[in-house]
């Protein structure tokens, strides 16, 4: 799995390249936490659909 995902930051405006913070393994599938290069901006996401966001 890719440790880096270009997405759009709302707190920075643009699109960002995150970097995987953390991952957990879970039942039903792999939680992963996606933390903002430039700022504190962090969302999760599960089996590749965004969860929640989430403050790091
Ligand atoms: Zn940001």
């Amino acid at each position: 799995m890719a440790s880096e995902l270009e997405h759009e930051c709302p707190n920075c405006g643009e699109e960002k390249t995150f970097y995987r913070a953390a991952a957990t393994e879970l039942h039903l599938g792999q939680k992963t936490k996606w933390s903002c290069p430039d700022c504190d901006y962090a969302f999760v996401r599960i089996n590749g659909d965004i969860d929640s966001s989430v403050s790091a």
